[in-house]
């Protein structure tokens, strides 16, 4: 049996809600490149560059699921690294599918959940929305502060990374914790944690006042890297397809430092 670049692009498109899921104008969610195929091989990856198409070709791959597909900006120029991108997929005859925010709200395969999994916390209730749609998670734990950054620096390092965190009073214990992968370190997001009585918010990453506001609204950021706490809805999905499908698969490896 061959799988058409298309067919594998509908079984995600179903799997993750990718057509009734908000999500940024320029995400572009879906297949945003075609190949001629069939699908041989498929490589999953946090982003799609030069470098993880380059891994995706060299692994025998032309099928990439990415969270962070290629027209962020919206309309753009076919011209330098994007040109230098377009090129790499056809010469390889790669396709690219992307989710974005499906990957991260997804109760099963995404970013928020498999992070909460790993790290061995049980969510019980929602946190962040996007346009109605939840994204983040919660839940309730009784540990101290710097035993939950100690866990999640063990993790961000297995992925490249390493976690920060924003100032911890002497002695916290975390009763209350969220999670939004990704930029989820916000003003609104802390308003958001101040008001469910979050001591602890985990995320990938944010701007530099969020770690200011953190202590004057209560809540500790634990900044996990934004490639970090993203690594994992990716390799998820693919593995359901690749399983679904009997096709080979892999993960690229491309930390970006962030
Ligand atoms: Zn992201």
């Amino acid at each position: 049996m061959t799988t058409r670049a298309v067919e594998l692009a509908h079984r995600l498109d179903r799997l993750l809600g990718v057509d009734v899921h908000p999500d940024y104008p320029a995400a572009l969610n879906g297949l945003q490149v075609d190949h001629q195929g069939p699908v041989r091989r498929i490589a999953a990856a946090v982003d799609v560059s030069q470098r993880t198409i380059e891994v995706a070709a060299q692994a025998g791959a032309n099928f990439l699921i990415v969270h962070h597909g290629l027209f962020w900006t919206g309309s753009q120029r076919v011209v330098g690294g994007l040109y230098s991108r377009f090129r790499q997929l056809f010469a390889h005859d790669i396709a690219v599918y992307s989710a974005h925010l499906p990957l991260d709200s997804h109760a099963e395969f995404g970013n928020n959940v498999l992070l909460a999994r790993e790290l061995g916390l049980m969510p019980s209730r929602r946190f962040a929305s996007y346009q109605g749609t939840p994204i983040g998670i919660a839940g309730d734990s009784d540990m101290p502060t710097d035993a939950l950054l100690s866990l999640v620096d063990a993790f961000s390092r297995r992925h490249g990374g390493q976690a920060r965190a924003s100032e911890i009073p002497t002695g916290q214990r975390t009763h209350r914790w969220a999670i939004c992968t990704g930029a989820g370190a916000s003003t609104e997001t802390l308003l958001e944690a101040e008001a469910a009585k979050v001591q602890t918010l985990i995320t990938g990453e944010g701007p530099h006042h969020t770690a200011v506001e953190a202590p004057e609204r209560g809540v500790v950021v634990i900044y996990a890297g934004h490639y970090a706490t993203e690594t994992l809805g990716v390799a998820a999905v693919a593995e359901r397809v690749a399983d679904e499908t009997g096709l080979p698969w892999s993960f690229v490896s491309a930390p970006t430092g962030l």
